[in-house]
């Protein structure tokens, strides 16, 4: 990857109503949600849903979309490597490739020029610049963003069949994400409700947590934690996001060491999608998994504090 920023060509106003609305809707489910269960308590099958969909998709997102595709940090077998990128297009995030492409884009020129969610670059450090930053980097990079240059940054990706594929089916992807609770609330209770709150809950409010857990690792994991190794850019640790992000907030250790399978270093750092591709490793289902040596952790580490 070279290091001089990317040409951004001009904004598609399709894009920007689809962004809309994506961002939108699921805050309107979460509202939905709440005033429902004010009046009666969340039934067990619309927990089970969010639940269930949120960490299907979660993992979609951060050992598929991010440690397999973007990264290479592992192989995975064809079945697995499949759902796993299904799992990630369910979590409305853009299509796998496209995904990639800015999540490479951001590692390429991260918090200079070119990075397309940087809290710092181009802010002022008054408060008032700082919230701005951190309101571009969680969402409004996706309204100023353009798609770059896919050959360049994804030549590899773009040669990978499946890939592709599943790329290219990414509006089939968006509605399954919605018609699968729809589909199994409605199921699980033989009722319209149940279909209804199944929709709202394993639907609309599992990706607004999917979303904006995700976007937090951008926003506040380029801002708040610790940052105990030597770094180019400003990424931090946050342990307050380890759990919900399924790993991904020990976000500092993974600008260190971005092609390893595991972002949480040591048994202190709790990292879920981590823990998983281990167990998948030992069941012969991923190979080839990538991780640091302590030697290398030993060198990048600072004097300055431990994690
Ligand atoms: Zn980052
Ligand atoms: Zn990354």
């Amino acid at each position: 990857m070279t290091a001089d920023a990317p040409d951004i060509p001009v904004s598609s106003r399709n894009q920007n109503i689809g962004t809309v609305v994506i961002t939108v809707l699921p805050f309107l489910g979460l509202l939905a949600a709440v005033t429902m269960s004010w009046n009666e308590a969340v039934g067990l099958t619309d927990l089970m849903l969010f639940l269930g969909l949120y960490v299907i998709c979660g993992f979609g997102i951060t050992i598929g979309y991010h440690r397999m595709l973007t990264h290479r940090a592992f192989e995975a077998v064809a079945p697995l490597k499949a759902a796993l990128l299904v799992a990630g297009s369910l979590a409305i995030q853009g299509a796998a490739i496209d995904w990639a492409v800015d999540h490479r884009t951001h590692h390429a020129f991260s918090d200079k020029e070119g990075d397309p969610h940087s809290p710092h670059h181009g802010f002022s450090s008054s408060v008032w610049g700082r919230l701005q930053g951190l309101g571009h980097a969680h969402v409004g990079w996706l309204f100023d963003h353009n798609r770059i240059d896919q050959e360049r940054y994804a030549k590899d990706l773009l040669q990978d069949r499946m890939v592709v594929t599943i790329s290219r089916l990414f509006p089939l992807w968006i509605l399954l994400s919605f018609a699968i609770p729809f589909a199994l609330g409605g199921a699980i209770t033989r009722t319209w409700t149940g279909a209804f709150t199944g929709l709202v809950w394993g639907g609309l409010v599992r990706l607004f947590f999917n979303h904006h857990v995700t976007w937090s690792v951008n926003s506040i994991c380029h801002v708040f934690g610790r940052r105990p190794f030597t770094a180019n850019d400003r990424s931090t640790n946050n342990w307050l996001l380890a759990l919900p992000s399924l790993g991904e907030a020990w976000h500092h250790n993974h600008h260190v060491f971005p092609t390893s399978a595991f972002h949480g270093l040591g048994w202190r750092q709790v990292d879920l999608s981590g823990i998983v591709i281990a167990a998948w490793e030992k069941l012969g289902l991923v190979r080839n998994v990538r991780r640091p040596s302590a030697e290398q952790i030993g060198r990048k580490r600072t004097a300055a504090a431990g994690a």
